[in-house]
């Protein structure tokens, strides 16, 4: 994968910055090959600041800093794209992304982040780390049990009750994956593999 930096007179390209969970653009900054070279060896991301006019890490004050998990060069190798992982917050205004706040089409995302930290931070009185801590034997049980109300009310009427229990099922769906060690990404990209 290479990348011309030739193509610009400053040997700036511009390099895309999205959410490897949930694909949300997260900021555009600016990389010449010194950077790019120190983000592919570090694993986290480094531009070249046109402000500070030098190399400058994400994070590097605020500890937010961007984990990389893949970079793309586009057609014409003149634009980066990079999937990370966002340690918190990304924009210096305070807002999750450049371009605003978090996107609501990744809320099931988010929403195993949530029960990823319950369970990791071992926070008391959550509802999901009580459950987690009396094992898997009772995990799957739950998710036995909200399946079968899931299927008993897909045999009645009530839409709203049908709702609600598929969103139970899905709910602890999520905690026995994390349970399990596995991530909502790793079943998504088996059904992906599955269409191709
Ligand atoms: P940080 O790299 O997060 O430690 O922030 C250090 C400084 O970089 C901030 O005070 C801002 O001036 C700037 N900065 C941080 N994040 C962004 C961003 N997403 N877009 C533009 N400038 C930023
Ligand atoms: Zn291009
Ligand atoms: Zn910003
Ligand atoms: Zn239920």
């Amino acid at each position: 994968m290479n990348i011309n930096f030739d193509k610009s007179q400053d040997g700036l390209v511009p390099v895309i910055i999205q959410d490897d969970r949930t694909l949300q653009v997260l900021m555009l900054g600016y990389m010449n090959e010194e950077a790019l070279e120190k983000t592919r060896q570090e694993g986290i991301v480094t531009f070249f600041s046109r402000s500070k006019n030098r190399l400058w890490t994400k994070g590097e004050e605020s500890g937010n800093f961007l984990t990389v998990k893949s970079i793309n060069v586009d057609c014409d190798q003149d634009t980066i794209l990079i999937k990370a992982v966002p340690k918190d917050i990304v924009c210096h205004t305070g807002s999750f992304s450049c371009f605003g706040n978090k996107d609501s089409k990744g809320f099931l995302y988010e929403l195993e982040d949530k029960i990823s930290r319950r369970i990791d931070e071992k926070t008391e009185g959550s509802y999901t780390y009580s459950l987690y801590q009396r094992g898997i034997n009772k995990m799957v049980q739950k998710v036995g049990e909200e399946a079968v109300e899931l299927v008993i009310e897909a045999k009645d009427n009530n839409d709203n009750l049908f709702k609600n229990e598929a969103a139970d099922l899905l709910y602890h769906f999520l905690i026995l994956l994390k349970a399990k060690n596995f991530s909502l990404q790793d079943i998504e990209e088996i059904l992906i593999s599955r269409n191709r």
